[in-house]
């Protein structure tokens, strides 16, 4: 299960694991369990989940997007200036 409240705080609006993590109270982990159980879920419902990918701030690198948590390191240039990923949720067109 999934909280219900995820859908309703990430409708427009794109918000990375850690900021979701930190306005929940619970870990990172916990939220990236809920996010991927969401994410299943949507599949039945008139919206769909939206990631940004990480970037590398040094090189442009753009991660893989079903990446929901900030890398460590680019592997292109080694940087570890990388941007988070943001999950939103918008209604199906
Ligand atoms: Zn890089």
């Amino acid at each position: 299960m999934y909280r219900k409240g995820l859908i309703t705080m990430l409708q427009n609006c794109p918000t990375s694991v850690h900021e979701l993590a930190l306005r929940l109270g619970i870990g990172q982990k916990e939220v990236e369990d809920d996010l991927h159980h969401l994410i299943k879920s949507l599949r039945n419902m008139p919206y769909q989940a939206v990631i940004e990918p990480a970037t590398c701030r040094k090189c442009g690198f753009v991660f893989q997007s079903d990446k929901l948590h900030k890398p460590g390191k680019c592997p292109q240039c080694k940087g570890s200036w990388i941007s988070e990923p943001l999950i939103s949720i918008e209604e199906k067109r």
